[in-house]
């Protein structure tokens, strides 16, 4: 029987998990929850999504003028499914928690919510078990994830002594156009180490780590500066190999002449992967150095997309669908096109 899945929370992470829940062959989508039909309602619809209500009373209407069937409340919408995987806005899944309380539903929360809040924070590689059988757990953030997945092959493979990171910030998402700076450089925050470091640890309480960041006027993915001290001394064809075991490890080929995160949302867009995503952690090989028990790289990371893998293999690990990591990382990588 196929896992039943509500996305609650339709916005740039929840219309990407609930297209990526609809490829899995384990899992259904119930429907997703919309507060107002707009342009994300009308393609929803015409994928053939159920669409819920958040506030049913007040979106009726809007909706019938609108010409998109409303299926129900959002509660209908829970009350179907078998794990709910929430995407609303920063603070607003603590709200939401209460409803999957109350209603006894499990459910995966995202970044921007507290590590607190459910005790439990997930990155595929890095901590898979940890939430084999939780009812709530949160899928860290963009920007942690790919800072998991990298600092967990390095760990693996070399033990990491130290980790030193400077996250070059996007300002907003494509459609944030409240959101800036649109002519700056500005440290977010000021104040040293940033919370990326703490964030990291809630899924490798192990690792010494601080980071700094910035945000700066694009759109089009983040970049990390990266600097590890690992035991011993690697070198730089080990440091590659241990990269190249785990496919949301891309290293760019310095042949491909991609220069930027503009090269690759373009190189996506070529592609043709849905939406022009890049999920995997996007490292440039020609950065990647090793010098005595010191490496070195950047890798650019696309905010839209690189937690959606990490939701699929969540709702697997909580759900009790499968208890190995590698082979739920797998299914959902073949599903996705992720590494090929
Ligand atoms: P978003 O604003 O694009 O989408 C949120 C959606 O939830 C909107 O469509 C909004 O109308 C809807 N919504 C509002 N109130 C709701 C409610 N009570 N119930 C259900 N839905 C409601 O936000 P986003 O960028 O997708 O972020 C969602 C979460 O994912 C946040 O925790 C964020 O920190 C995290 N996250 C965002 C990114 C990113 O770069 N955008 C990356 C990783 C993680």
């Amino acid at each position: 029987d196929k896992v039943k899945v509500a996305l609650n929370g339709y916005g740039t992470i929840g219309k990407r998990v609930a297209d990526a829940v609809a490829l899995q062959d384990d899992m259904a989508l119930v429907g997703i929850a919309k507060t107002k039909p707009d342009y994300e309602a009308f393609v929803a619809a015409g994928k053939g999504y159920d669409i819920y209500a958040v506030d049913p009373v007040k979106a009726e209407s809007k909706f019938k003028a609108a010409g998109i069937p409303m299926a129900g409340s959002s509660k209908d919408m829970i009350k179907k499914a078998d794990i709910v995987v929430d995407a609303a806005p920063s603070g607003i899944g603590a709200e939401n928690k209460k409803i999957y309380d109350k209603m006894g539903k499990p459910a995966i929360f995202q970044g921007g919510e507290k590590h607190e809040m459910t005790g439990t924070s997930f990155n595929a590689a890095a901590n898979y078990d940890e939430a084999i059988g939780k009812d709530f757990v949160r899928v860290v953030s963009c920007n942690t994830s790919a800072l998991c997945r990298l600092v967990y092959a390095i760990d693996t493979a070399f033990g990491i002594k130290n980790a030193l990171v400077t996250l070059v910030r996007r300002g907003g998402d494509p459609d944030d156009i409240k959101r800036g700076p649109i002519n700056a450089i500005v440290p977010d925050p000021i104040t040293l180490p940033s919370h990326h470091g703490p964030d990291v640890q809630t899924v490798l309480p192990h690792i010494r780590i601080s980071t700094a960041a910035l945000k700066v006027p694009t759109t089009l993915m983040h970049t990390h500066s990266v600097h590890f001290s690992v035991d011993g001394t690697p070198t730089r064809d080990q440091v590659l190999n241990a990269l190249k075991k785990w496919r949301r490890l891309w290293l760019i080929p310095g042949w491909f002449n991609i220069k930027s995160t503009g090269d690759i949302m373009e190189m996506g867009r070529v592609l043709g992967r849905p939406k022009g995503d890049m999920m995997e952690n996007c490292i440039y090989e020609d950065s990647v150095s090793a010098d005595g028990d010191s490496i070195e790289l950047f890798q650019a990371v696309h905010q839209e997309s690189d937690v959606i893998p990490e939701n699929i293999d969540c709702i697997r690990a909580m759900m009790g669908m499968e208890k190995d990591k590698k082979k739920s990382m797998d299914r959902t990588d073949r599903s996705l096109g992720i590494g090929d």
